[in-house]
C-alpha cells in the first residue's frame, strides 16, 4: 500500500490502535521516524510514521459506492467506507467492475423482491445503487450484445455469503431468461430448485456458518438466441467426505440426516429410525437442531424439490433408504473374535443395526458382515479370508458409509444434469461459480490444500483479469502504463501442479511405492523444494509443510494425505453393493472394468483424488479463460455484527484480504484518479496562476502536475492519474495553503 508521505503537524490521519485496530487522529509531534498522534477516543498514540495513513477529510459522509472515488486507497481508508455504508445498510460496494458483498446477517426482503429486478433490468451500469442484480444483469446483456459467454465468480471465507450470493443471481437470470406464463416445470424452476437439493445433502452446520456449504459448484445457465434459458449444467468439486461419519461438536453433520429423522411418522418407521441422538454419526456432536429451522418442514420441502428437478417418488425412496441405512452402518460396533486380530460383532444391537442395513441397502446380512469384518487375499495358491481387527472393521466400516454416500452424492448430481437438460444449440453461457474461500485452520490436511490451490487457481486469473481491466483503462485515457508491474502467483502453482516435480505428483509417486510413509513424503517435499521461495519447512517437525500463499502462509500436517489421496473402493465393498437386489444401489456401484481388477500391478488399482482435482480445475479454468468474467467478493463482517467495521483488527482476519487484492494491483499502477474538473476543484489553489483565463482543463491539470513536480503522474483524456502516495503530498501542500 501507498507509503504516507508528506505527513505533517495538524495532519489528520490513521492510526492503529493495538486494542481496537484503526482509529483517527490528529498528528500533534513528528519525531524522527516515529509521530504523536492524538486520537479521537481520546488516547495518545505513538506509532511508526511509515504505519500511519492519511485520512480523506473530504470524504462523503456516507462513503462512496465505489472504491475507485475514494482519494486514498489504503486499508483504513477501504474499511472506513465499507463500515460507513454497512451501517446504513449499504450492503454493496464496487471497487471498479467489482461487486464487494458484505453479509447483512439479516433479512433484506426489499433489497431482492421482483420491484428491484424490474428497476435493475437493463439499467446501465453503475446508474443504480451497487447490488447482484447489477452484475448479473451486466454479464447477461454483455451476452445478449456481443454472443460472448460470460461468468460471475463469488468468493469469500465461509460464512461471507457466498451460496445466497449464487442464489440471488440464479433467481436474476431466471427472471431475465425465465419464459413467461410457461405451465408445469420450466428450465429455469428446476435449475433454481436444484439449490435446495445439493444444499440438502451437500451441506452442514460448521462453526462458520450454519448451512455451510461442503462442495464446489459451478453452474453453467445455457441460453438460446432469444436469450431464454435452454438448459444448465451443474459441476461439483470435492465434497467432504469426512463429515459423514465424524462430526466435532457443536458442528452437524449433512443435513439430510436429520431432515430424514424428522420426516412424518410413517417413514421414520419405515426406515426404521428415530431420534438423531441414538445414532453414533450424528451424536458424536451435541447439535441436533438448528436455531430459526424446522427439518420437519425442510424434509417435506428438499422432497417438493426433489419432485420439481425431475427425481421420481421411486428414486426418492432409494434415496432415503441409502441415507438411512449408513445411519444405520454406523451404529455397528465390534469387538475381538476367538481368532487372534480377529473381530465380530459386539451385540445384540449391532446386529440388529447390520440386518436393518441390510434390509434397505438390499443386500444379503451375511455379505454385508463378511465386508466388514474380512479381506480376501488371493496368493498364487489359494484364495483366503483374512479377518480384520476391531480398529480395521471399524475403518473397514466407516469407509463403506463415506463411499455410499459419496456415490449418492454424485447421483444426485448428475441426474439433476439429466433432467434438467443441455442445450447442444446454444452458443452462450454464464457460469456462476461458487466455490470454497482461502481457509488456514490450526491443523489443515489434504482437504485444505486442494481448497487453497483452488483459491491460488482464481486468484490468478483474478489478477490477469484485473491487469487487463487497468491496461485496458490506461489506454482508453491513452497514458502511459509501463510503469505497472503485474502481480503474479504463479511460483505458488508451479510449487503445486507443476509436472513433474510439484507437490501433487510428489504425492501420487508416494501413493503409488506400498512402502512409502507420510515421512519419506515428507522428507521428498523438503529434499525437493528446499530452496522454493514459497515453501518453508518448520523448524521443528519432520512430517508438517509450509505453503507461502498469496493470502498468507498455511502450515500443512501430511499425515493424512497419502490415505485421502487414494480414491480407493475395497472391492469386497464393491462386490457387496454392485449385487444388491435394488437397482438404484448397484446402479451407484458399476462394474469395475476387468483390466483394474485383474491387474497385479498394484500402482495401476490407484486413482488418484489430487490428480483427478487438479484436472477437473482446469478444465475449470479452461470454461472461465473462454468467457468474459465478473467478480463478486463476498465479505463476512466477523464478531463486528453490530459495531463498526473498524473495530477490526486488520490482522486478525484475512476477511479483507478480497478487497485489498483488487486495490493492490490497482496501487501497482495508478491508484488514484480524478476527473479533470475535480482535480482543478481540489487543487487549484495550489498554482492560482494557472485557472487564470484558462479554459483548457487538461493543460490546466498538467501545469499543476509540473510545479508540483510529481514524478510520473500523467493526465489522460479525461482524468488525471496519480501514483500511489502522490494524492497525499498535494493534500498535505493544501493544508499548508
Ligand atoms: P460456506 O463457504 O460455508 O458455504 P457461504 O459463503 O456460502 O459459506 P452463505 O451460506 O451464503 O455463506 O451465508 C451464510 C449465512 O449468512 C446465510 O445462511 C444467511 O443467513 C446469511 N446471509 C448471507 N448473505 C445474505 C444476504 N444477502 N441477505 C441475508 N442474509 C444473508
Ligand atoms: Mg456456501
Amino acid at each position: 500500500m501507498g507509503t504516507p508521505v508528506n505527513i505533517i503537524v495538524g495532519s489528520h490521519v490513521w492510526v492503529e490502535d493495538p486494542d481496537i485496530a484503526w482509529v483517527d487522529g490528529e498528528v500533534t509531534k513528528i519525531k524522527g521516524d516515529e509521530v504523536e498522534v492524538q486520537a479521537s477516543n481520546g488516547k495518545k498514540i505513538v506509532a511508526k510514521l511509515k504505519s500511519i495513513y492519511p485520512k480523506d477529510e473530504d470524504a462523503p459522509a456516507g462513503g462512496v459506492d465505489d472504491m475507485t472515488k475514494l482519494s486514498y486507497l489504503h486499508e483504513p481508508g477501504v474499511l472506513q467506507n465499507l463500515a460507513t455504508r454497512y451501517q446504513l445498510n449499504e450492503i454493496y460496494t464496487y471497487t471498479g467492475g467489482i461487486l464487494i458483498a458484505i453479509n447483512p446477517f439479516q433479512r433484506l426482503p426489499h433489497l431482492y423482491d421482483t420491484h428491484m429486478m424490474e428497476q435493475y433490468k437493463g439499467a446501465p451500469f453503475g446508474e443504480l445503487s451497487p447490488h447482484v442484480f447489477a452484475i448479473a444483469d451486466m454479464a447477461y446483456r454483455a451476452m445478449i450484445n456481443e454472443g460472448k459467454s460470460n461468468s460471475i465468480l463469488v468468493s469469500g471465507e465461509s460464512g461471507a455469503g457466498k451460496t445466497e450470493t449464487t442464489k440471488m443471481l440464479m433467481r436474476y437470470l431466471a427472471y431475465l431468461g425465465g419464459r413467461k406464463g410457461t405451465e408445469g416445470r420450466t428450465v429455469e424452476q428446476q435449475v433454481l430448485e436444484s439449490n435446495p437439493v445439493l444444499e440438502a445433502f451437500g451441506n452442514a452446520k460448521t462453526v462458520r456458518n450454519n448451512n455451510s456449504s461442503r462442495f464446489g459448484k459451478f453452474v453453467e445457465i445455457q441460453f438460446d438466441k432469444q436469450g431464454r434459458i435452454s438448459g444448465a449444467a451443474i459441476r461439483t468439486y470435492l465434497l467432504e467426505r469426512s463429515r459423514v461419519c465424524q462430526v466435532s461438536d457443536p458442528e452437524r453433520n449433512y443435513h439430510c440426516f436429520y431432515l430424514l429423522c424428522a420426516a412424518p411418522q410413517e417413514e421414520v418407521e419405515k426406515y426404521k429410525l428415530g431420534n438423531p441422538k441414538t445414532f453414533h454419526y450424528l451424536n458424536q456432536s451435541n447439535c441436533y437442531e438448528l436455531v430459526g429451522v424446522s427439518d420437519a418442514h425442510d424434509y417435506l420441502a428438499t422432497r417438493r424439490a426433489m419432485d420439481i428437478v425431475g427425481i421420481s417418488q421411486k428414486e426418492q425412496d432409494a434415496i432415503f433408504r441409502v441415507v438411512a441405512s449408513i445411519l444405520h452402518i454406523g451404529n455397528i460396533e465390534f469387538t475381538k473374535g476367538k481368532e487372534i486380530d480377529s473381530s465380530v460383532l459386539k451385540n445384540d444391537q449391532s446386529k440388529f443395526h447390520l440386518k436393518i442395513a441390510a434390509e434397505l441397502l438390499m443386500c444379503d446380512p451375511v455379505a454385508l458382515e463378511d465386508a466388514l469384518l474380512k479381506r480376501v487375499m488371493v496368493t498364487p495358491e489359494e484364495v483366503i479370508k483374512r479377518s480384520l481387527d476391531p480398529d480395521g472393521a471399524l475403518v473397514s466400516r466407516d469407509g463403506l458409509a463415506k463411499t455410499v454416500y459419496s456415490r449418492l452424492f454424485d447421483w444426485l448430481v448428475d441426474k439433476i444434469n439429466v433432467s434438467i437438460g443441455q442445450d447442444p444449440n446454444s452458443k452462450c453461457l454464464i457460469g456462476v461459480l461458487d466455490i470454497y474461500g482461502f481457509e488456514s485452520f490450526k491443523s489443515n490436511s489434504f482437504e485444505q490444500f486442494c481448497i487453497n490451490f483452488t483459491n491460488e487457481k482464481l486468484q490468478q486469473h483474478f489478477n490477469q483479469h484485473v491487469f487487463k481491466m487497468e491496461q485496458e483503462e490506461y489506454t482508453r485515457e491513452e497514458i502511459d502504463w509501463s510503469y505497472i508491474e503485474f502481480v503474479d502467483n504463479q511460483d505458488v502453482l508451479d510449487l503445486i501442479e507443476k509436472k513433474p516435480g510439484g507437490i501433487v505428483a510428489l504425492l501420487d509417486e508416494a501413493c503409488m511405492f506400498p512402502k512409502s510413509t507420510h515421512e519419506t513424503f515428507s522428507q521428498k517435499l523438503y529434499q525437493t523444494f528446499k530452496s522454493h521461495k514459497r515453501f518453508i519447512k518448520p523448524k521443528l517437525s519432520r512430517t508438517d509443510f509450509t505453503i507461502a500463499h498469496y493470502a498468507g502462509e498455511v502450515l500443512y500436517q501430511s499425515d493424512q494425505f497419502l490415505d485421502k489421496n487414494k480414491d480407493y473402493v475395497v472391492p469386497e465393498h464393491q462386490d457387496l453393493l454392485s449385487a444388491s437386489k435394488c437397482s438404484f444401489v448397484s446402479g451407484l456401484f458399476p462394474p469395475v472394468p476387468e483390466e483394474t481388477t485383474k491387474s497385479s500391478n498394484k500402482s495401476s488399482k490407484f486413482s488418484s483424488i489430487g490428480s483427478r482435482f487438479k484436472v477437473q480445475l482446469q478444465q475449470l479454468m479452461d470454461t472461465l479463460n473462454s468467457t468474459e468474467p465478473h467478480y463478486i467478493r463476498c465479505v463476512k463482517p466477523n464478531n463486528l455484527l453490530k459495531p463498526a467495521i473498524l473495530r477490526m483488527s486488520i490482522s486478525c482476519s484475512n476477511y479483507v484480504v478480497g478487497v485489498l487484492e483488487a486495490i493492490r494491483i490497482s496501487c501497482a499502477g495508478y491508484p488514484t484518479r480524478k476527473t479533470f474538473y475535480e482535480f482543478l476543484h481540489r487543487f487549484g489553489l495550489l498554482a492560482p496562476e494557472v485557472l487564470e483565463g484558462n479554459n483548457d482543463e487538461k493543460a490546466a491539470c498538467q501545469k499543476i502536475l509540473e510545479k508540483m513536480g510529481l514524478a510520473g503522474a500523467q493526465s489522460g483524456k479525461t482524468k488525471v492519474f496519480l501514483r500511489a502516495g502522490q494524492m497525499a503530498e498535494l493534500d498535505a501542500r493544501r493544508a499548508l495553503k
